[in-house]
Formats: C-alpha cells, structure tokens, sequence
C-alpha cells in the first residue's frame, strides 16, 4: 500500500514512456521533454552500452540487435531511479521493451502518466538508421533490431493504446523536429 504522501508526491510528478521503434526519435525527443519539464533522460539504451564495456554477455546480446535480460536491465533502471533527480519525475526511453519488462513495471510500481508513442514509417527508420552509423546501425542488426522491435515492443505499444488518456500518438516525421517536440510537450500539457 501506497501511504498518503507517497500518493501526494507521485500526483506531481511528470513521468513519462517514450516508445517507439530504433530510429524514431526516442532519444531526441526525450532531450526537448528532459529541458521543458527539468526531468532526467532515463535511457536504458546508453545503461546499457555502458554495461557492455564490463559484460561480455551484454555486448554479444548487443552486438546481435537483441534484447539484454531482463534482470540486467532492472538492476540498472532501479538503481538510476533511486537517485533524488527523479522527485519531480523522469522520462523513461528505450522502457519497457517488452511484455515482461511491462508486468514488472507495474509490480515494482514504476509509475507512468503518459505514453508517448512515436509513429514512422519503416521507410523513413531505415534512412535515419543508415545515415545514423552507430555501432549497431549496420544493415544486418538494424533488421533484427526491427524485427524485435515489432514481436517484443509491439505488443507493449498495443497494451498502452487500451490507457487512452495516458497515451499521445505522434507522426514523428514529414516535419522539423522543433515542431516535432513542441507536438509532444502540446499534448503532455493538454492532458494536465
Ligand atoms: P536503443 O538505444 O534504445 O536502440 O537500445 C540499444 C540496445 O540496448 C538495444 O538493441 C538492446 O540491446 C539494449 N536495450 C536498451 N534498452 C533495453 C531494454 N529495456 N531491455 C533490453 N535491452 C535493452
């Protein structure tokens, strides 16, 4: 059970899930959010490419385009939202990944009151993934990353569309990317 002034704080708080596939922004946008909002860029993405220096099991998985297990990226993402910059609240980007990550966040009650999901095409994906020329950004591991992407987050994406008035769809692309952001925070604050 929650007590009063945990419920009191958590009211408050802006947190936010910033999904979308490889290549649709997440981390772009997350940034403008981070400003507007002064909340932390909590990216497990970069958590993890960190670990990789240290863990070969993670740098195999990563070098593949797969996903790291689960018990990796949970130590790392609770250990981050321990720190006292997330009072006021977080962006979470690159989490939850999958159906799994999804139950436990909801059974360590890491809250969430928007759902911004970032909608690009697969032509528009493989033109910035291509221009990008990350480590992981190679033809071969971009279509796997796609691939997971669509069987493991997909399903994420389609359990947060039933939260209707937390989620916010967004057409990450046809223009810049100020508007873009300027979109996104519009549709935070509309919903209050
Ligand atoms: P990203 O920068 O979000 O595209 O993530 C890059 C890579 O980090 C992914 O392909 C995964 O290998 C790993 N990764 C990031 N977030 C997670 C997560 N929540 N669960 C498992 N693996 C992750």
């Amino acid at each position: 059970m929650k007590s009063l002034r945990q419920f009191m704080e958590e009211l408050s708080m802006v947190t936010i899930v910033m999904i979308g596939g490889p290549g649709s922004g997440k981390s772009t946008y997350s940034k403008y959010i981070s400003g507007h909002f002064d909340i932390p860029h909590i990216y497990t993405g970069d958590m993890m490419r960190d670990l990789q220096k240290r863990d070969p099991e993670v740098a195999k998985i990563m070098d593949r385009g797969d996903l790291v297990p689960i018990e990796k990226v949970m130590k790392a993402l609770k250990d981050r939202l321990g720190k006292d910059d997330t009072d006021n609240g977080y962006i979470l980007d690159g989490f939850p990944r999958n159906m799994k990550q999804l139950t436990r966040m909801k059974q360590e009650n890491i809250d969430y009151k928007y759902v911004v999901y970032l909608n690009v095409s697969e032509k528009e994906v493989i033109k910035r993934l291509t221009a990008r020329g990350r480590k992981d950004d190679k033809p071969e591991i971009i279509k796997n990353r796609l691939k997971v992407y669509e069987k493991e987050t997909g399903p994420v994406v389609n359990e947060f569309r039933k939260s209707q008035r937390r989620f916010i769809e967004i057409k990450a692309e046809g223009k810049d990317e100020k508007s873009i952001a300027a979109d996104i925070i519009g549709e935070i604050e509309k919903r209050g």
